[in-house]
């Protein structure tokens, strides 16, 4: 019997967004086992803590087999060890993605040889899609239905107190 191959899909998920579930899925199809890992990174500031992205990640991921949520701190290699992946799955939206996720990859190349990166693409609609941008609409009450999972427009609108009529 072949071994079970496992991806870690490592990243901030401040919160997660379709385009982050669009990848989750994508990967899903093609490896046994996918664990999104959640970055615990104290010197940027966000507006979930990370236990609060991880429930985000599990309420928006029910019902897709295969994948689980945690998080981390640390070096991301160190994570992947620890859960045992032999590859770690990233998206690339667009060229401006690039550069940054090809200095990434070598770091992490030189810090653990054995790890693969494997580059994704999401559909389409979501390649313009980023936590930020849809943090900065929801901020303003703005429309965020269909760009990010409904648990998580919940708590975007909680968090900022708005009803999200605007914008229509
Ligand atoms: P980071 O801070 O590590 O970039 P993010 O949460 O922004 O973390 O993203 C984690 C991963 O998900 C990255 O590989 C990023 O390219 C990918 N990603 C983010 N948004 C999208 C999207 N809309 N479509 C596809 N992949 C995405």
């Amino acid at each position: 019997m072949s071994a079970k191959r496992v991806a870690l899909f490592p990243g901030s998920f401040d919160p997660m967004t379709n385009g982050h579930l669009d990848l989750a899925q994508r990967a899903a199809a093609i490896f046994d086992r996918v664990v999104i890992a959640v970055a615990h990174n104290p010197a940027k500031t966000s507006l979930f803590t990370p236990e609060e992205r991880v429930a985000l990640i599990e309420g928006a991921l029910a019902g897709t087999r295969g994948v689980t949520a945690m998080h981390f701190s640390g070096l991301v290699v160190d994570c992947a060890r620890s859960v045992g992946a032999q590859v770690m799955v990233r998206g690339l939206r667009a060229v401006s993605d690039f550069e940054f996720e090809f200095q990434m990859a070598l770091m992490n190349r030189r810090l653990s040889p054995d790890l693969e990166v494997a580059f994704l693409m999401p559909s389409q609609e979501y390649t313009y899609l980023n936590s930020t941008l849809v943090k900065e609409v929801a901020r303003h009450g703005g429309r965020i239905r269909g760009l990010v999972p409904l648990n998580v427009e919940r708590a975007l609108r909680q968090r900022f107190r708005t009803s999200g009529r605007s914008a229509r």
